[in-house]
C-alpha cells in the first residue's frame, strides 16, 4: 500500500514536471508567433523585437554573456514586401498566400502582363519547343500548363527548367501544390511566382500584377548568444533559428514549428543544464537570426564566434521539432561514427524514439554554416504532418509535439553520455 502511494506520488510528481516543460514550451511558441513579432521577419523589425524578448530571456533563465551582450549584430540587405502582391486576370482576384505567393527575389510590377502558356506540345514537338525557345520573351510571363501536361513528371520537369527563367521573360509563374514563400537578399531582374496549380487556367492571355518592394541595404539583424560555464572549456553548442519569413505585405507568416519549437526546445535546455550543479561541458546556447534568407546569422557566428570553435565537442541544431509522430531526424550524425554509434546504441538501449534516422550530410539548416568549419554538428527534425511548412498556417495550435520530450531527454542523456 504504502510502495504504491510512493509510486503515485512519484508518477504525480513527474508528469507535473513534464507538464511544467510542456506549459513553458507552449507559453514561448505562442508569444513569438503573435502579431507584435511580425512573422520574426523585417517587416516592421520582426526579428529585433524577438531577439529583445528572448535575450530577456536568456537573462531570467540566467545564462553568462559575452562581453557584456547576449546580442551579435551584423548586417544584412533584405527585400521585403510592405504591401500585400495583387494578381487577378479577367476579373479575378487570386487570394494572396492561398492561391498564390511572390517569391522576394522578385522586382517591382504594375501592371498587364501577356501570359505565354508553355503546353505539352512545347514540350514535345521539337519544332514547337525551337520555336519558342529562340522567341523574344522579355514582355511576357511564362507559365506550364499543369492540367494539359497530365504527366507528373514531365511537369516537374518544365517547373525546374522554366523558374530558372533562363529563357530571359519578364517573369515565371512557377505551379507548386504547396506554395512556399521564403526571404531574399537580392532583386532579380525578373518576376517569380507561385500559383496553386489549376488556378490560372491556358484561357488566360493576360494578368494584372502588383508589386511593390522595399529594398533595405545593410539591415541590421543580431544573433542572441549566452553560456554556462562547465568543468572543462570543451563546449557543447546548443542551438537554433528564431527569424521566419516575417510578412507578405500584410500576411503574417508566423513560423511555430519553423521554427518557434526550436527555440523553446534551446530555452528549456538552458533551463535545465541551469540547474545542473557541475556541468561537464561548457554549455554555450545560440539563436541565429537570417536563417530563412541563407543561413546569414549562423555562417556570421561560425566565423565570428565568441567562443573558441576547435573546443566544440559537438553541436546539436534544432529546425522543426514540433511533431515527430512519424519519427525524428538526426542529419548530419553519420558524419561522425562516434556519434552515430552512441546515438543508435542509446536508442536502442532505452527506446527515446519508435524511428530515429541518421543521415549524412546535408546543408539545409544552420549546423551546415558549423560543419563546414568543422565542427561536429547535427541537425534534429521532426517527420510528421510538416505540410505547413512556409505557409501562414504554420500555427502553434497545430502542433503536437510527438517527439519533443523525447528529444529532450535524448539530448541531455547523449550529453552526458559523449
Ligand atoms: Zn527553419
Amino acid at each position: 500500500m504504502k510502495n504504491s502511494l510512493l509510486i503515485i506520488a512519484f508518477l504525480i510528481s513527474g508528469f507535473s514536471v513534464l507538464a511544467q516543460d510542456m506549459e513553458y514550451t507552449r507559453k514561448i511558441i505562442n508569444e513569438i508567433c503573435s502579431a507584435k513579432y511580425y512573422g520574426r521577419g523585417y517587416v516592421n523589425k520582426g526579428d529585433s523585437i524577438a531577439a529583445s524578448f528572448l535575450g530577456k530571456e536568456f537573462s531570467a533563465i540566467g545564462l553568462e554573456m559575452y562581453g557584456n551582450t547576449y546580442f551579435q549584430p551584423y548586417t544584412t540587405d533584405i527585400n521585403r514586401f510592405a504591401e500585400t502582391p495583387v494578381f487577378s486576370f479577367g476579373g479575378t482576384d487570386l487570394v494572396a498566400a492561398k492561391d498564390f505567393i511572390v517569391i522576394p527575389s522578385s522586382p517591382e510590377a504594375d501592371g498587364k502582363y501577356k501570359i505565354e502558356w508553355i503546353t505539352k506540345e512545347t514540350l514535345t514537338n521539337q519544332w514547337v519547343l525551337r520555336h519558342f525557345l529562340s522567341a523574344d520573351h522579355s514582355g511576357s510571363i511564362i507559365c506550364i500548363d499543369s492540367t494539359g501536361l497530365n504527366n507528373p513528371e514531365l511537369y516537374a520537369f518544365a517547373n525546374t527548367i522554366f523558374a530558372k527563367n533562363y529563357i530571359n521573360a519578364k517573369g515565371v509563374i512557377e505551379g507548386s501544390e504547396h506554395l512556399k514563400y521564403t526571404a531574399r537578399t537580392k532583386i532579380n531582374d525578373y518576376i517569380s511566382i507561385q500559383v496553386k496549380p489549376g488556378k490560372i487556367l491556358p484561357e488566360t492571355d493576360s494578368v494584372y500584377l502588383k508589386i511593390k518592394n522595399d529594398f533595405v541595404k545593410d539591415y541590421k539583424t543580431q544573433n542572441i548568444v549566452g553560456y554556462l560555464p562547465g568543468k572543462s572549456d570543451s563546449v557543447v553548442l546548443i542551438a537554433a533559428h528564431y527569424d521566419h519569413l516575417g510578412m507578405m505585405g500584410d500576411i503574417m507568416f508566423p513560423g511555430a514549428n519553423d521554427n518557434a519549437s526550436g527555440v523553446s526546445m534551446v530555452l528549456n535546455l538552458a533551463k535545465h543544464y541551469k540547474k545542473e550543479k557541475k556541468l561537464k561541458y561548457t554549455m554555450v546556447f545560440a539563436l541565429f537570426s537570417g536563417e530563412e534568407a541563407g543561413l546569414l546569422g549562423s555562417k556570421y557566428m561560425a566565423g565570428n564566434p565568441p567562443f573558441d570553435l576547435t573546443k566544440v565537442k559537438v553541436m546539436f541544431n534544432f529546425d522543426m521539432v514540433g511533431t515527430g509522430d512519424e519519427g525524428v531526424y538526426m542529419f548530419n550524425a553519420k558524419e561522425y561514427p562516434a556519434v552515430d554509434t552512441l546515438m543508435k546504441e542509446m536508442n536502442k538501449d532505452k527506446e527515446y524514439f519508435e524511428v530515429m534516422t541518421t543521415t549524412g550530410a546535408t546543408w539545409s539548416s544552420d549546423h551546415a554554416s558549423f560543419f563546414d568549419k568543422g565542427v561536429n554538428a547535427v541537425f534534429v527534425y521532426t517527420d510528421g504532418d510538416n505540410s505547413n511548412y512556409h505557409q501562414p498556417e504554420d500555427i502553434p495550435a497545430d502542433l503536437n509535439f510527438a517527439g519533443y520530450k523525447d528529444i529532450y531527454r535524448f539530448v541531455i542523456d547523449f550529453v552526458q553520455k559523449f
